[in-house]
């Protein structure tokens, strides 16, 4: 079964994605990860990825490409969340591509959906740990204590894109590249829209109703 799950930037995708994995035992596709695995395996496609990263300049997409490949052949019997990718468009009708020539659908793909001002709200109330890196939101879950983190007691900051401007510039990027994506899945009757909106727990149920409606029907 493969799984996708997209959506702005302070949606709650991580949180959700985390959840899932353990409840269906997904492996998790993360693009940041497979990119980080294959620089440390020193391939000759990592070491390209890692002249790009090193430099700050998007890996472009025909290494994504190869990467996924690499990963669907290895995972053809796995069941699988992609988190966060494909991000445009074009990566999302190449991994369908790849899909399709291995024999293989996507049978669910879900969009979480929040209002603008609400997404605002969210990410400038964010502040991470830049010790242990754990994430805490005033808005909707805050330390026990003010400002410190409940873990290892180290001062909580912000993110430096967490600012209204860089805020809106980023939902901006995610409107033109990702939303595309919407009438890509619905035309492969794959699409699903999660109101997230309500506590973490709401939305994975939510999330969960889906997932199990698949598996039952199958
Ligand atoms: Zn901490």
């Amino acid at each position: 079964m493969r799984v996708l799950l997209f959506g702005p930037p302070g949606v709650g995708k991580g949180t959700q994605a985390d959840l899932l994995s353990k409840k269906y035992n997904f492996i998790k596709f993360s693009m940041g990860d497979i990119l980080r695995e294959e620089v440390s395996l020193s391939t000759s496609l990592g070491n390209k990825v890692e002249n790009y990263l090193i430099r700050g300049i998007l890996v472009p997409d025909n290494i994504i490409f190869e990467l996924v490949k690499n990963f669907l052949k290895k995972n053809k019997e796995a069941h699988i969340l992609f988190d966060g990718f494909p991000r445009t468009l074009n990566q999302a009708q190449n991994l369908n591509k790849n899909l399709t020539q291995l024999g293989l659908s996507f049978e669910v793909a879900l969009e979480m959906h929040l209002a603008e001002d609400e997404i605002v709200k969210r990410l400038i109330n964010r502040r991470y740990c830049p010790k242990c890196n754990k994430i805490y939101n005033y808005a909707t879950k805050p330390p026990k204590t003010n400002g410190v983190c409940d873990h290892c007691h180290t001062k909580l900051i912000k993110r430096s894109d967490d600012d209204t401007n860089t805020i809106k510039k980023r939902l901006q990027v995610y409107e033109e590249k990702t939303h595309p994506l919407v009438d890509y899945y619905k035309s492969l009757n794959v699409y699903n829209q999660i109101n997230a909106t309500g506590s973490q727990e709401d939305v994975f149920k939510k999330i969960s109703e889906i997932i199990d409606a698949y598996i039952n029907k199958r």
